[in-house]
C-alpha cells in the first residue's frame, strides 16, 4: 500500500490525476500545500506501523494557492482582520517553488 501527502485543492476530484503508480488502495493525507506537517507525519507513522504501508509519495499540483502569498503577509492580514497577531500555527508553509516544495517534504 502507498500513502501520500497531497495538496488540498478546490479542484474537482476528476481534475486531480494521480501518477499511474498510485494504486487505488492508497491512503491520501491532504492538506494545503501537500506539506509533511507533524499531523501528516502522525498519520503516515500510524499507516506504516499499524496498516503496513510501505511506500510514501508527495503530490503537489500546478497553480497552487500556497505559492501566491508569504507566511508573514498572511499573518499581517489576519492581524488586521482580527486585531490579534497570530502565533499559531507557527508556519503556514507558503512556498515559491513547487518542485522544491515537493523535494523538501521527502
Ligand atoms: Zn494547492
Amino acid at each position: 500500500m502507498q500513502q501520500g501527502v497531497a495538496a488540498s485543492t478546490s479542484r474537482k476530484p476528476s481534475e486531480v490525476v494521480p501518477p499511474r503508480e498510485v494504486p487505488s488502495s492508497a491512503h491520501i493525507v491532504r492538506n494545503a500545500g501537500g506539506i509533511a506537517t507533524e499531523d501528516a507525519l502522525r498519520s503516515l507513522i500510524i499507516s506504516h506501523h499499524l496498516l503496513g504501508t510501505r511506500e510514501f509519495i508527495v503530490i503537489n499540483h500546478t497553480d497552487c494557492g500556497m505559492a501566491t502569498f508569504k507566511d508573514e503577509a498572511l499573518r499581517k492580514q489576519l492581524e488586521q482582520k482580527t486585531g490579534s497577531y497570530p502565533v499559531v500555527p507557527a508556519h503556514f508553509h507558503a512556498f515559491d517553488d513547487l518542485e522544491e516544495n515537493v523535494r523538501i517534504q521527502n
